[in-house]
């Protein structure tokens, strides 16, 4: 009984810290669909007939692992006190200005492209490179905001759907 209660508890933890991840994606104006049209991006020229449902699919996926929502978490809880100016020097400026040697908010990334194996990392890079869609809108410094983590994660996030969508057609072709 006591163990059964036990694990409710945690459930429910875990579902409000990926409720939680889904909707701080939503309100610093990522949703699921810049995020699947990243996937498309990444993967059409590989498999001609993708549906937009199965990159819709995969990143709701990736979104369902707790260590893929506890890297939005911290990231956005970064950019948001970045913003609000709520972080010591000299880490606050570095975080503001987006600093290209600072390197942390990659890493943090890191945690989500490793979730699926190998090629998230060759996706991430190219990704990162290009800057397609959202990613564009998400390194706009006109904007005011501070995305310095949140442009990795999303980049992330797609590249590990990206992966996930290849191991999975790669089993059924
Ligand atoms: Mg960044």
């Amino acid at each position: 009984m006591r163990m059964g209660e036990g694990h409710m508890s945690e459930d429910k933890k875990m579902s409000d810290i990926e409720r939680t991840a889904r909707n701080w994606l939503q309100e610093r104006g990522v949703t699921l669909q810049d995020i699947a049209d990243l996937v498309y991006y990444l993967q059409v020229k590989y498999h001609p007939d993708l549906k937009m449902d199965d990159c819709l699919e995969n990143v709701d996926r990736v979104l369902a692992k707790r260590e893929v929502q506890n890297a939005i978490l911290t990231g956005i809880q970064l950019d948001r006190l970045a913003e609000k100016g709520l972080i010591e020097e000299p880490l606050l400026s570095t975080i503001q200005v987006d600093e290209g040697l600072y390197g942390v908010d990659e890493i943090l990334a890191f945690s989500i492209v490793n979730v699926y194996g190998s090629i998230g990392f060759t996706n991430y890079g190219y990704i990162d490179k290009k800057k397609p869609g959202i990613l564009e809108k998400l390194n706009d410094k006109s904007s005011g905001m501070c995305h310095t983590f949140l442009d990795d994660l999303v980049g992330a996030i797609a590249a590990a759907a990206s992966s996930r969508l290849a191991h999975r057609a790669a089993n059924t072709e």
